[in-house]
């Protein structure tokens, strides 16, 4: 779609003027338009894929914040830092990581992220109980997905009996159609209970 493009184009001439630094980032990504994603995402090699609609529906500001937020994941490595790693986990512990830095940078962010404030960011356990992820600033995206993990794996502990009961265990489908493994549909559960809203994937 012709017209996404062109706000995608604008904004990076934008950016020239206001972030130079991002700007020049940005401009040695390619972006291709994707139609069966639901908002963007990157490959380890700067392969920019986004949804016409997603472009569409977001303010030109929020553009420019989540094509800074795209680049800096290349940037930080964190395509090559999840190997191994739960997906879902990681793409929460490094989209707090980058929103965190854009923040302090100024940038107006997709006002649907994961989007701390003070370097802090709340979830809510199954029980309804709060953890705090703080200090977003000082730690890396495999630091705060360590963090997460460990949260989530304490509330397991204390969930396991309950679970263990329950006949309706269902399997939510990933991104890419493969079912999740039952430890990521109720990590997956518990983030969109807790923040009321699905997580931001990127894609690769
Ligand atoms: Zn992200």
């Amino acid at each position: 779609m012709e017209i996404q493009n062109k706000k995608i184009t604008r904004a990076k001439v934008q950016l020239q003027n206001e972030k130079p630094f991002f700007a020049y980032l940005i401009m040695n990504m390619t972006f291709i338009e994707k139609e069966d994603i639901e908002t963007i995402g990157v490959d380890a090699l700067g392969n920019c894929y986004y949804s016409p609609k997603f472009i569409e529906e977001i303010s030109e500001n929020e553009l420019k914040g989540v094509l800074a937020h795209e680049v800096l994941h290349l940037v930080l490595e964190h395509l090559s830092r999840s190997k191994d790693l739960q997906h879902l986990l990681y793409n929460v512990a490094s989209d707090l990581c980058v929103n965190d830095m854009l923040l302090e940078n100024g940038f107006d962010l997709y006002s649907k992220g994961l989007l701390p404030r003070y370097h802090e960011y709340t979830f809510q356990n199954s029980d309804g109980e709060d953890f705090t992820i703080s200090d977003i600033n000082k730690k890396t995206a495999n630091q705060v997905y360590e963090e997460l993990l460990k949260a989530l794996k304490d509330d397991e502990k204390a969930q396991d009996g309950e679970d263990a009961k329950r006949t309706d265990k269902h399997i939510e489908s990933k991104d890419d159609g493969k079912p999740l493994t039952p430890a990521e549909t109720r990590s997956k559960r518990k983030m969109e209970k807790g923040n009321k809203r699905s997580v931001h994937l990127c894609e690769g």
